[in-house]
């Protein structure tokens, strides 16, 4: 997989070359680069935004720095897709993660100011696929925040790059639900112990005891997801309410 990231602030990307995104990289797995969108400038002072039209508050990123970075980013046979951060985009969730990681090509567009020029984003529905990704109902300042947290829930789904893809297949949201509670050595710690029944050996005992903690703690925390789980998988809904 090849992931570009486009920013004002490519510092701000520095993260990438750590911890799992930097594994991934060191494996071969993922090839990643980041871009100054500055170097599409040129003017003295390498300006990325202009006042709105209509007025109000704030900056707007100017098109034509993003059009001459998609010129020399986005191969010409379409097959690569920008992904643009923004609050008003699709809500970003394990399933988002998992549709981006079957792409061969991603384009993290990161916004600034009071966004993007919409031309930007028409434009590059022309050049290949678009996605416009939200990280949550709030506002950050910059979209390289989103960017690095997309990436790194995507580059760990690419096979091969879990040790053991079977952690994968547990984790919250996997199935629709939450992780159960997670314990490990000692057995008793300041008087607390670890339940009974992961320490019985008895592997039915224990997937049963899991899967009714998983749906015990997303009833409490997030009954949507145990209402949309229980469509999927039949998943009787207690105290959903
Ligand atoms: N005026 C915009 C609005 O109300 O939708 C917000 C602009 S925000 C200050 C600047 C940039 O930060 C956005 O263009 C986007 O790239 C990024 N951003 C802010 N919040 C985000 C979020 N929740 N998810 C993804 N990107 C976000």
């Amino acid at each position: 997989m090849r992931i570009d990231i486009v920013s004002i602030f490519p510092e701000y990307l520095a993260p990438l070359d750590l911890s799992l995104p930097g594994k991934a990289r060191a494996k071969g797995l993922v090839d990643i680069a980041v871009h100054d969108l500055r170097d599409w400038t040129h003017d003295r002072h390498r300006t990325t935004d202009d006042t709105p039209y209509g007025g109000g508050a704030g900056m707007v990123m100017k098109p034509e720095p993003w059009g001459e970075a998609f010129d020399a980013l986005l191969p010409a046979d379409g097959s690569a897709t920008v992904v643009f951060t923004t609050p008003s985009g699709t809500p970003f969730t394990q399933a988002v993660a998992a549709e981006l990681a079957t792409h061969e090509h991603l384009v993290f567009a990161c916004g600034r100011y009071e966004g993007i020029d919409q031309r930007v984003i028409e434009e590059a529905g022309t050049r290949g696929g678009v996605r416009e990704v939200s990280l949550g109902d709030y506002v950050l300042n910059g979209g390289e925040v989103a960017a690095l947290a997309i990436t790194e829930a995507v580059v760990r789904l690419i096979p091969g790059f879990m040790g053991n893809p079977e952690s994968l297949a547990e984790e919250s949201h996997e199935d629709g639900l939450l992780e159960y509670p997670v314990y490990t050595k000692p057995p008793s710690w300041r008087g607390r112990a670890v339940p009974d029944v992961l320490l019985s050996g008895n592997h039915a005992a224990i997937a049963d005891w899991r899967r009714e903690q998983a749906e015990r703690r997303t009833a409490e925390r997030r009954p949507d997801l145990l209402l949309t789980s229980s469509l999927v998988h039949g998943v009787e809904v207690r105290g959903a309410e």
